[in-house]
């Protein structure tokens, strides 16, 4: 099936493929629970190749084929662990079929040979020229000591340097690296001494910061009030109205895209969109015409397919009405830079949403904490209390 190709706005930041929500670890902190309550193994239980909890290779191809390919924006690969996908082959599969340069979010659950096995001569999408790693891998120390008995960052750093001997590069310096390791700053996870011999002259290793709440603080900075930490720390009982619309492109393990990581993680925690896509699937996947229909009375539903033929960028550009603010995922509305460094280097800090017409309870005015820069982002209502 061709289809015709997007026109990527210059405003995009972010092309997320969630090849598979599947994963082998049961993080604590995992964001894909928005409740961060430990519940992920349950939530997505590994069913390995199914063609119900993900697109076939070959939908991914014809899906991918509609994306420009640019080298300033990759597509990144993640999930979930984005190296289970279709039975563990997928990978490969997928990359030997379309010409895109992607990065990719992995915990490294297989050896570097079996990694390479799988990607079937497809290394080199995966090499992408940046001044960080394209293979980022993540490094979670409860779960990896569990499933490596005890050795589980020193395992994790000799699978890195591992692809050495298969083509990638690997250096300590992160501009000339392939592959890096990054962990959670979660107030559980330390660097220590032990960490820095196993991978200091090695591998690139970086802190990540953690985002969202835990034991009752809320951890990272965010340029909405109350975002993330509204429900989690009790400082409201109910979530809130507001409109909102994303500026990066998030594509689900079934080709539907979505407006925030919290909606898409959200109807993936309830079990997913199955129904729905094979009423669309039996549709030819004319989302346009029948999401209507098919999401008829949903709160939580997607903006688009990416294999509708009528699908185009424009259905980012649109705010949408909201009722589910102050459970928004860190990642959405935390401040960061854009990909031109906006925030760094201009001081305009840059979200991966942007939210306005937060319709704010009176109580709560007087305990934001930068009044001023909220403003632009309440409704009018609450504006005139501020
Ligand atoms: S490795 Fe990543 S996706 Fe898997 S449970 Fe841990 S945080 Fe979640
Ligand atoms: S306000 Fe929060 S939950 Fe609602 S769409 Fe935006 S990011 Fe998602």
């Amino acid at each position: 099936m061709e289809l015709k190709p997007l026109q990527l706005p210059d405003s995009l930041n972010y092309i997320g493929l969630f090849l598979t929500l599947e994963c082998n670890l049961n993080c604590s902190y995992c964001i894909n629970d928005p409740e961060q309550s430990g519940r992920r193994a349950t939530l997505f239980p590994i069913q390995g190749k199914t063609t119900r909890k993900t697109l076939t290779p070959d939908q991914w191809r014809d899906a991918l084929l509609r994306i420009p390919v640019r080298e300033d924006l990759p597509i990144t690969l993640q999930g979930g662990e984005p190296m289970l996908y279709w039975g563990g082959k997928g990978l490969g599969i997928v990359l030997e079929r379309v010409p895109h340069s992607f990065d990719l979010l992995t915990n490294f659950p297989v050896t570097p040979d079996v990694f390479v096995r799988n990607l079937n001569g497809q290394q080199a999408k995966l090499q992408r020229r940046a001044p960080y790693p394209s293979i980022r891998v993540s490094y979670h120390a409860d779960e990896m000591d569990r499933v490596w008995k005890g050795r589980g960052f020193a395992e994790l750093v000799d699978r890195c340097e591992g692809l050495k001997d298969h083509g990638f590069r690997v250096s300590p310096d992160k501009s000339q690296s392939d592959v890096g390791i990054y962990m959670v700053e979660h107030p559980q996870n330390r660097v220590t001494a032990q960490m820095r011999a196993a991978f200091e002259g090695r591998v690139p290793f970086e802190g990540k910061e953690f985002l969202g709440v835990h034991e009752g603080k809320l951890y990272g900075h965010y340029l909405y009030p109350f975002s993330t930490d509204l429900i989690a720390r009790g400082i409201h009982p109910q979530t809130l109205h507001c409109e909102c619309r994303t500026t990066e492109l998030l594509i689900d393990p079934m080709g539907f895209v979505w407006g925030c990581h919290f909606y898409l993680y959200q109807a993936w925690s309830k079990g997913g969109l199955q129904q729905e896509f094979a009423a669309l699937e039996a549709e030819e996947f004319t989302f346009t015409q029948s999401a209507h229909r098919i999401f008829a009375g949903r709160r939580i539903a997607p903006i688009g397919h990416l294999l509708d033929p009528e699908f185009s960028m424009d259905a980012l550009k649109r705010y949408r009405a909201c009722d589910q603010y102050g459970r928004c995922i860190g990642c959405d509305t935390k401040i960061k830079n854009n990909r031109f460094q906006s925030y760094y280097d201009h001081g305009v800090a840059h979200t991966s949403v942007q939210i306005r017409g937060i319709q704010m309870p009176e109580h709560l005015l007087d305990r934001i904490a930068e009044p001023e820069r909220a403003r632009p982002f309440l409704a009018s209502e609450s504006i005139l209390d501020l």
